[in-house]
């Protein structure tokens, strides 16, 4: 049984199935036994009817002892009846599934499995899982695990799937790690772990199973890296740029001095610019840290060197605000700028090709309209992305392959620490902006629950009274969540009814046209829009310094980078700036949250709790941070395995460059594979 076999060969899976779980990204056989539980259940045990527990997950054993009913009700079938023991009787119920009637007679014995609760104050077992007794005690024994799930597919279904792709390939699994590494390393065989991963037999199994996934991901990971690395050329600098710093412009019109940070990186930039090798640089520095006029300084040199330079970023909202900032910047100093968008019409856009191709501008600043077909630079010597991770690598590459080797520079608002930052951006040169430019206030975070919510408005309309602007963030417009979250629209509707009617509320989400949201943003900006309520689509970059206050609606939805970086909205300008974050949300981990919000207004210290706080699987996923993600892994917490990994790659790789020999072949096999899934994650 190959590895790559699909999915669809495992009996009951159909081809509605195959779709379902395509969007998991389970296809193969390997993908299904690769899909690591999210975490596990352990009290399996069966009790009695009387000593049931609310609000919890019960497992009970007892017979049917009312007729099961099924009925329609409020567009629901209801199928309900009595389960009974030796010690009592309980109500059972389930939505769905008209079918149960037929199966749950009279007298016939169960396990049902499911959450128990007290409805209109009757003690009820809500949708329970049902096995028949002996069908019970072959699987559920020790560790049952969880997977983690989209909405179409039931915890079991998916369960059945990759029990039955660990049984296929039951001990056929080649071990790709030689046997020296695993003994150096002390590492679980593979078929071992990978049947232990998902079954564990006990907690020391699952340990030892864990230790060796998580090595292999790093492994592959830091393979995959330095070959990439190996295989980019070093390229001769073929656009020397002199940078006469003596006197220097650029600097001297601007209203602020450089911070030391930023003196330094530029710094950095600028050693690679005159050097003999083509630059490839990340730029990496909190929001509101200053990078913008980094850029514009290595963009200023590059031009008076008569090369062009362009800049891309991931919404016309903001490469309009880099386009004014630059243009700011540059024009007085005798430099040619434009700005290339989608919505620009087709003359307008020939027009900007035209210039481009002929070096009539120096600057270009653009979308993904950068990257078309149609636009030719004459001389493309710098690249700058901005806000790396919101790019796939194609698009990156695509920005790059405009020149002949240009020099790139890419800048990104992930605050992680410079250890981890080496590894991660493992092939690019990394500077970092590490503080802040002085003066800035600190924005008072408060962490709320909803009973506040009048207040906080009588709030806003002091702060709006006072000539000041705020936004509302809302979270995603999700049809099946409707009932449950306050969907954007609904929201504007009733804050306007709530608040002084000549306010002007205005809401924005990201099924806008781009054209409608450009508009709406740039009405904000104007100062026309008092109030704007939004989903995260104004997460990135926005400049708007009036606004002070930012008011966070169910902020437990919403990872803590992502917090920040909504957070990073105010505070940009002269003014006391607030952050309000709402939540009814009781848990542990939503207060921890908070409070490391409410604590720290440091990107590093916030995002370094927010990969600890974590759990493997989390749907908020590290791509938000422009990290890798891994399954298993988390960078922070196995760092030291990170480091370990990465050295051992490279000496891998030392030993036999290409991992053609019989030791390594299998290894290279996975590495393969590992690059066919992986390749976005890993360039940078
Ligand atoms: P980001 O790093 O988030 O892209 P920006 O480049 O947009 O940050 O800078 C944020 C704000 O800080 C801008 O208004 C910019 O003019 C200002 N700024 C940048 N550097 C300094 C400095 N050294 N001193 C004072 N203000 C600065
Ligand atoms: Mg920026």
């Amino acid at each position: 049984m190959s590895l790559q076999e699909s999915i669809a060969n495992i009996k009951g899976v159909g081809k509605q199935k195959t779709a379902l779980l395509k969007r998991i990204n389970i296809e193969s056989l390997e993908d299904a036994i690769t899909y690591y539980p999210r975490d596990y259940e352990t009290n399996t045990s069966i009790c009695s009817i009387s000593d049931i527990v609310l609000d919890q997950v019960n497992i009970i054993e007892g017979s049917i002892c009312n007729t099961t009913r099924s009925f329609f009700k409020k567009g629901l079938t209801i199928t309900q009846t009595r389960i009974e023991d030796t010690t009592g009787k309980l109500y059972v119920v389930w939505y769905r599934q008209p079918y149960l009637d037929k199966k749950l007679k009279v007298g016939q014995s169960f396990i049902l499995k499911g959450k128990v609760t007290k409805k209109y104050n009757r003690i009820q077992m809500v949708s329970p899982q049902i096995f028949n007794p002996e069908q019970y005690d072959k699987t559920y024994e020790g560790f049952i695990p969880i997977y983690a799930l989209t909405k179409e597919i039931k915890q079991i279904q998916l369960k059945n799937v990759i029990k039955s792709a660990l049984n296929m390939t039951h001990n056929q699994l080649k071990e790709f790690l030689p046997k020296n590494i695993r003994k150096k390393y002390q590492l679980a065989e593979y078929n071992f772990a990978i049947q232990q991963i998902h079954y564990p037999n006990n907690i020391e199994a699952l340990d030892w199973a864990k230790k060796r996934l998580v090595f292999d991901e790093f492994l592959l990971y830091g393979l995959g890296l330095q070959w990439i690395k190996k295989q980019r050329v070093i390229v001769e600098n073929s656009y020397t740029v002199k940078c006469d710093t003596s006197i220097n412009p650029l600097i001297e019109q601007l209203p602020f001095t450089l911070t030391k940070a930023q003196q330094k990186v530029w710094k950095e930039i600028k050693q690679d610019l005159v050097s003999h090798k083509t630059m490839h640089r990340l730029v990496q520095g909190d929001v509101g840290s200053g990078k913008t006029i980094i850029a514009a300084m290595a963009i200023y040199y590059v031009i008076k060197n008569r090369y062009q330079a362009a800049m891309m970023a991931p919404t016309e909202v903001l490469a309009k605000q880099h386009y004014q900032s630059l243009k700011a910047y540059l024009e007085p100093l005798d430099s040619r700028i434009v700005l290339l968008v989608g919505s620009l019409t087709q003359k307008e856009k020939k027009a900007v090709y035209e210039k481009i191709n002929q070096h009539e501008v120096d600057v270009v600043i653009g979308t993904h309209a950068l990257i078309q077909e149609k636009v030719h630079f004459k001389k493309l010597a710098l690249v700058i992305t901005d806000e790396q991770h919101r790019f796939g690598v194609n698009q990156r590459e695509k920005l790059t392959g405009k020149g002949v080797y240009p020099h790139v520079l890419v800048m990104s608002a992930t605050p992680i620490p410079r250890t981890l930052a080496l590894i991660v951006y493992g092939d690019m040169d990394v500077s970092i902006i590490d503080k802040r430019p002085p003066g800035r206030q600190e924005i008072k975070t408060y962490a709320v629950n909803t009973s506040y919510r009048s207040r906080i408005y009588q709030f806003l309309e002091k702060e709006i009274d006072n000539g000041r602007q705020a936004y509302i963030i809302c979270p995603m417009v999700d049809e099946s969540e409707k009932l449950e979250l306050e969907s954007v629209i609904d929201y504007t509707e009733k804050l306007k009814n709530a608040l002084n009617p000549d306010r002007s509320i205005q809401y924005l989400h990201g099924k806008m046209a781009t054209k409608e949201k450009t508009a709406i943003m740039e009405n904000f900006k104007d100062g026309e829009i008092e109030i704007l309520v939004s989903t995260t689509v104004i997460e990135v970059g926005i400049d708007v310094p009036n606004a002070t206050v930012i008011m966070i609606e169910n902020a437990d939805r919403f990872g803590l980078a992502q917090l920040h970086q909504l957070r990073g909205r105010v505070g940009r300008g002269a003014y006391q700036s607030y952050c309000i974050l709402i939540s009814d949300s009781k848990s542990e981990l939503t207060k921890k949250r908070m409070e490391v919000m409410v604590r720290s207004t440091d990107g590093f210290v916030i995002s370094e709790y927010d990969l600890k706080l974590r759990g493997p699987g989390d749907f908020f996923g590290m791509k938000q941070h422009g990290l890798p993600e891994f399954k298993l892994a988390n960078i922070f917490e196995d760092i030291a395995m990170l480091k370990e990994t990465h050295l051992l790659a490279k000496s891998i790789l030392k030993e036999d460059p290409s991992l053609s020999s019989e030791k390594y072949k299998y290894l290279n096999q996975k590495l393969q594979d590992f690059f066919k899934k992986n390749i976005e994650s890993l360039a940078l």
